[in-house]
């Protein structure tokens, strides 16, 4: 199947078409192939406009969530970027087409694997997937321009704003198990300015300080 005619219509329809305005997005969103972060057997729906299971209970997020939590860094390139909830290695990619470099973090040793070789097989090589508890960020790479956050919390972890720079943004979903609200924060004089994005639906980042199921 090819899937270049699909990914230019999900970049028009979905992305263009609604509210996401960020060139360096939606460029990365055209070149990205979305269907190599999916399973075989959902392959063919890997442009839809929704998430798809990954195995493990996980998922790829819906296009537009991944190309609004982007915009959301405001990104001009040459960051250096924090993910937590590497899942696919999908949103990694994109975040990876535009950033300098990026470090990913994953609970679950398949998803990490797994991710890992897709990543260096599409030569995503300014990409670091680690395994680990998000809750304790990275701090080989840090401090961090921007913390994307892909799995729902409870609240900000500690240990993200104080790996983030001055400046810098997180963006993540906080709220329930089963509802969330997405949010941008901004780093001003060491403290976090607010600003709420959407309604959202992720599934729960796992550990000692989050949902331990
Ligand atoms: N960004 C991913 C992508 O592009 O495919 C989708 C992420 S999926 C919605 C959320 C991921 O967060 C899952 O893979 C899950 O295992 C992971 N996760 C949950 N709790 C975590 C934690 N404490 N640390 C790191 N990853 C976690």
């Amino acid at each position: 199947m090819n899937y270049s005619e699909p990914r230019k219509s999900m970049v028009d329809n979905q992305l263009r078409g609604r509210d996401i305005k960020d060139e360096l997005v939606l460029k990365a969103m055209e070149k990205v192939p979305r269907h190599e972060f999916v399973p075989e057997e959902h392959k063919e729906r890997a442009y839809g406009d929704f998430p798809v299971p990954i195995g493990l209970g996980q998922t790829i997020s819906q296009p537009y969530v991944v190309a609004a939590m982007t915009e959301a860094l405001t990104l001009k390139g040459g960051e250096k970027i924090l993910e937590i909830g590497t899942g696919s290695g999908y949103q990694a990619a994109v975040l990876a087409e535009i950033a300098k470099k990026v470090y990913t973090i994953e609970r679950i040793k398949e998803l990490t694997e797994k991710s890992r070789e897709t990543l260096k097989k599409l030569n995503y090589n300014n990409v670091k997937v680690v395994e680990g508890d998000g809750h304790e960020g990275y701090k080989e790479g840090f401090p961090y321009d921007g913390i994307l956050v892909t799995a729902a919390c409870q609240k900000i972890p500690e240990q993200l704003n104080e790996q983030l720079n001055e400046g810098g943004r997180i963006v993540i979903p906080i709220g329930d198990r089963s509802f969330q609200e997405l949010f941008v924060f901004t780093k001003n004089k060491g403290k976090l300015e607010e600003k709420f994005l959407f309604d959202c639906r992720f599934v729960p980042m796992i550990g000692a300080s989050g949902w331990n199921y």
